[in-house]
């Protein structure tokens, strides 16, 4: 597994505890020490390419053609689904689309790190698949910028969870490696056993698929249920593509008593919007 900070288990525990004590910085030099600076989206088998330190630190990890390639989201389009609307217009707090006009989701506000294109879908990919947790501080930094208000507004952050056989075999949740940070750097509850997935969906094709897959698979646990009630919740996912999987997971918090839930999502598909931007 490819992860960056397997190594700090393995420090004695004086450094250990240096390390705490002293937080975020001395990890990060300690680590900068160690490994050079990486641009994530190369593959780091290859080495070449991989270690390109000056370029890498300034683009924030990301080589220039990627970082030129991502089209970042911040206050824009549709209020509740973070649908982008050409220009960048912002519709407004409570500003709704026409499709969540005709449909609203049982959440109140999403925001999205960016739109969900080749560039960024080169990096969620990895990140979601083949073990590269390493690039999961970047998108809990981009979260953290986009859905800053949503987070500080929330009580608790929950990740949307994976059913137990896919996170057997993937042996980490994504959106809880973004969703773990984000909470403790907002200072906010972290509920990673609230929800559960008690059905294993399959890979979805079609919009009506996608909405059937998910129906139910959702359930809040007896601890979500006391740590949930009355409080208002940020839910954390990766991509929000037609959102029927985020739609779920909050009928199911609504259900239990939440308050409100708010989505934040690293990337928002809209494929049809795409080349008016
Ligand atoms: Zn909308």
């Amino acid at each position: 597994m490819n992860n960056r900070w397997a190594f700090i288990g393995e420090l004695p525990a004086k450094v250990k505890g240096l390390v705490k004590d002293n937080g975020r910085n001395v990890v990060r030099s300690v680590i900068d020490a160690i490994y050079p600076a990486q641009v994530l989206d190369r593959d780091p088998h290859d080495p070449v390419n991989y270690a390109a330190p000056n370029e890498a630190m300034l683009l924030g990890g990301l080589s220039a053609d990627t970082w030129g390639q991502i089209r970042f989201l911040s206050d824009e389009g549709c209020d509740m689904c973070a649908r982008p609307l050409a220009g960048g217009i912002y519709l407004g707090a409570g500003g709704r689309c026409e499709g969540c006009t005709s449909k609203p989701f049982p959440f109140t506000r999403t925001r999205a790190a960016c739109l969900y294109g080749e560039a960024s879908k080169s990096l969620i990919l990895p990140f979601k698949h083949a073990d590269r947790t390493d690039i999961g501080p970047m998108f809990t930094q981009w979260i953290g910028r986009a859905a800053a208000e949503l987070i500080r507004d929330c009580d608790v952050i929950v990740p949307v969870p994976l059913h137990w056989t896919r996170l057997w075999s993937r042996r980490y949740n994504q959106a809880a490696e973004i969703a773990r940070p984000l909470a403790r750097q907002y200072d906010k509850d972290y509920l990673a056993d609230g929800l559960r997935r008690i059905k294993a969906t399959k890979r979805q094709s079609s919009r009506t698929e996608r909405a059937k897959n998910v129906k139910g698979a959702f359930m809040v646990t007896p601890a979500g249920v006391r740590r949930l009630r009355g409080r208002h919740v940020v839910l954390v996912d990766d991509v929000f593509t037609t959102g029927a999987t985020v739609r779920a997971c909050a009928e199911a918090l609504m259900a239990a008593g939440v308050r409100q839930v708010d989505v934040a999502v690293i990337a928002r598909a809209a494929p049809d919007v795409d080349a008016a931007l």
